[in-house]
């Protein structure tokens, strides 16, 4: 059976409470914390580092997914490895070898994620896909949070769910960019079973425990 599981983006979150901002998602219902890693160089903006990451390691009881949204991510895979990331996630088009970079994050004791932009085809991660254990497709270009869905990354999530069973597969095929309850149901159709939200959670009205309770409500219902 199909596990759904839930992983809000830190960094849609208040810095200046973040112990409180981990509880609130931990207790709704949260299975993972994703951890969006930009450097100002690969993703024009610029986040957190693996210090950053140490310290919400202390506050969390879920595991830490990390997603490095940076150049030249091998000299800085140990660092984040060392801060606690339980999944770390690198671009393809930071390195085509993601061969080697899943060899190097799996050497660390971490699950070996790769990713690939919205521009770029399926076909250029084929080579990770019988090594990787877990697949994230981008559904905005990284840059930002609060990036509106780009539909057109439906197909490209049901191509690769394609891909991994044939392959018998049991990688984790992730979402990430512009999920919410609307969007959520289409990805959770094209066969992801892992959302990354951002603001649906942490900028939810009634708070982001009720964000994460009103997402983990439609994968039910979906
Ligand atoms: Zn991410």
């Amino acid at each position: 059976m199909t596990q759904y599981l839930i992983a809000p983006s830190i960094i849609a979150s208040d810095f200046a409470h973040i112990a409180d901002e981990v509880a609130a998602i931990q207790s709704a219902g949260a299975d993972w914390i994703h951890v969006d890693i930009m450097d100002g160089h690969f993703a024009p903006d610029i986040t957190i580092g693996p210090l950053f990451v140490k310290s919400l390691k202390r506050v969390a009881n879920i595991p830490l997914d990390v997603h490095l949204m940076i150049s030249e991510p091998e000299k800085y895979i140990p660092a984040f490895a060392d801060a606690g990331a339980n999944n770390i996630t690198v671009h393809v088009e930071t390195c085509p070898d993601l061969p080697r970079l899943i060899a190097q994050i799996k050497s660390l004791g971490c699950k070996a994620g790769v990713t690939l932009n919205p521009a770029t085809p399926a076909s250029a991660i084929d080579s990770a896909l019988p090594l990787a254990d877990l697949v994230l497709v981008m559904s905005v270009v990284p840059g930002y949070s609060g990036q509106k869905f780009m539909p057109e990354m439906i197909a490209k999530v049901e191509e690769i769910r394609v891909k991994l069973n044939a392959l018998r597969s049991s990688a984790h095929l992730e979402v990430d960019g512009g999920i919410n309850v609307e969007t959520l149901p289409l990805m959770k159709q094209a066969g992801a079973n892992v959302f990354v939200t951002g603001n649906a959670a942490f900028k939810h009205p009634q708070g982001s425990g009720a964000g994460v309770r009103a997402l983990k409500e439609v994968i039910n219902a979906s």
